[in-house]
């Protein structure tokens, strides 16, 4: 059995404070960092007040300009040692997100390869061309192209993916010559902690990135994009605050990117090969128990496939073996709270009272920690909570289309448009489909789209700009165009 003590374990070594302007400082009031799967105390960290948020924003501020002069090479050199550091310590890391965050061991494992990777291929981002001369058509002058940091930042992430979605941000970033404040999710500060004690171990300037962890994300992110000198905000979390965060972006012209909620279908069509629809049905519905924003939301799958894709579903749910997250061989651990096991009840009562039937699972688990049972729910209504609301947990719902056109329409239903999965044996009936599909990203006949190469990010209310790929980097910089008459 994992106790406790091995939670706060992972956490020995990782500072407690705020990182303001390359210091670690502590606040008299503080949170409790728990471990989901007992509850139990792992760490106190400080709890930022305004005047602490403005005290890294003068930090950053100051820092800015000569981030960026440092020549494009000594920045990616930088995030380069980083990708090596947090490599080297792929165990600590993981071991930690497992502990704050609650995931398996083997996923936390997972994270850490895909985070870093963030910090690789922004070193080798870093240094791309990024200027262009370009010729008038009339003849008459030059025009000079180039690219500069938008400058400071204020870069806000979710609990579930608590490294993953630090180093998109702050890779970026960084690469494109910005400094920036981050505020990591109070569940989740403490990989957030170690990540920015990794960047000065490797040689980050003091003051090039702040860390601010506060129970008042509100409170100390409005003062701070009321203040005039952010000009950047990158947010990764929910629809709802992210449109609050636009309408404060507003008074003072801030640039956002939003990494926000989503409803991913899952379409199975009627020619798929079930056998791998299943397997990616695992991947996209259980990677992180479910709480993450490309998780499956619903399942629309070919009437004549429907029984047999949903009996081997639930067969392979019911074999999940459900536990800690430092336990190896975990593969579901519990969800990150009370309130988010409140939710996956009413959304499986809601689904039943219209119609649905529970293939497997449906209920909490009993005793310490906020364990849910892999559900899987057949005959689910279209206008069943899970299906307009993010289940955000292991709980998968199924319902029928007969024929293609059926399902983009229904898969098109939702204001959200961040990934659709689809499952076809025809490809190129598959590619003409996806082509209808009004999402950022599709998986076709591949359930994990998540890739630090590629521009990751949604449409609709799912949000604004990209992160990773070659686009990422845009987001940090703005274009200037000189004139020259020659
Ligand atoms: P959340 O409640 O929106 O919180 C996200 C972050 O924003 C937290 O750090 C939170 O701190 C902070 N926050 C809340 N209100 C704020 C405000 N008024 N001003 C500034 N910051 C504020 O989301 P969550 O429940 O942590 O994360 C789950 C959501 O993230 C899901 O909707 C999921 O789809 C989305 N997500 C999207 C992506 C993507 O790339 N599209 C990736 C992962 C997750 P507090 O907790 O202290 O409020």
């Amino acid at each position: 059995m994992t106790t406790a003590t091995e939670a706060a374990d992972a956490a020995v070594g990782v500072a407690s404070g705020l990182l303001i302007d390359g210091a670690w400082i502590t606040t008299e009031a503080t949170f409790d960092v728990l471990d989901p799967a007992t509850g139990e105390l792992i760490a106190r960290v400080a709890d930022a007040e305004v005047a602490h948020g403005l005290a890294a924003l003068d930090s950053i501020d100051a820092a800015a300009p000569g981030w960026a002069r440092v020549p494009l090479r000594e920045r990616a050199e930088i995030l380069r040692r980083a990708f090596e550091a947090v490599t080297a310590q792929r165990e600590e890391y993981a071991r930690l997100i497992s502990a704050e965050m609650g995931k398996p061991l083997a996923e936390a494992r997972a994270e850490v390869d895909y985070g870093a990777e963030f910090l690789r291929w922004y070193a080798e981002e870093a240094v791309r061309p990024d200027s262009e001369y370009r010729r008038s058509p009339d003849g008459g002058s030059r025009l000079l192209v180039s690219r500069r940091p938008v400058g400071p930042c204020l870069l806000i992430t979710p609990w579930n993916f608590p490294l993953a979605m630090a180093t998109r941000k702050v890779a970026a970033a960084l690469a494109a010559g910005c400094t920036a404040i981050i505020k990591p999710a109070p569940q989740t500060p403490l990989t957030t902690i170690k990540f920015a004690q990794t960047l000065l171990e490797v040689g980050l300037p003091k003051g090039v990135l702040n860390v601010v962890n506060t129970l008042d994300a509100p409170g100390v992110c409005g003062a701070l994009l009321a203040d005039g000198r952010i000009r950047k905000v990158s947010f990764t979390g929910s629809t709802a605050v992210g449109r609050v965060l636009i309408s404060q972006c507003g008074p003072n012209v801030i640039r956002p990117s939003m990494e926000l909620g989503g409803n991913a279908p899952f379409i199975v069509d009627v020619d798929a090969d079930l056998a791998r629809a299943v397997d990616g049905a695992m991947v996209a519905k259980m990677r992180n128990m479910g709480e993450a924003c490309t998780a499956a939301n619903r399942f629309l799958v070919h009437r004549s496939v429907a029984e047999e894709f949903s009996s081997m579903l639930a067969q392979r749910m019911a074999a999940l073996t459900v536990g800690h997250g430092l336990r190896e061989g975990t593969e579901v651990g519990p969800v990150i709270d009370e309130t988010a096991r409140e939710k996956l009840g009413g959304l499986v009562a809601d689904a039943v009272a219209r119609g649905a039937e529970i293939r497997t699972g449906g209920r909490p688990i009993d005793g310490p920690g906020t364990f849910f049972e892999p559900t899987v729910l057949t005959a689910v209504p279209a206008d069943a909570r899970m299906f307009g609301d993010e289940i955000f947990g292991p709980v998968a719902g199924v319902t029928v289309f007969d024929d293609l056109e059926e399902a983009v329409r229904l898969a098109n239903a939702t204001e959200y448009g961040l990934v659709a999965y689809l499952y076809s044996g025809d490809v190129e009936r598959a590619l003409r489909t996806a082509e209808r599909l009004d999402f950022g990203m599709v998986g076709l006949n591949r359930a994990l789209v998540s890739n630090a190469a590629a521009p990751f990010g949604g449409i609709k209310q799912s949000g604004l700009g990209r992160e990773g790929g070659r686009e990422g980097i845009n987001d940090y910089l703005d274009l200037q165009y000189i004139a020259i008459d020659a």
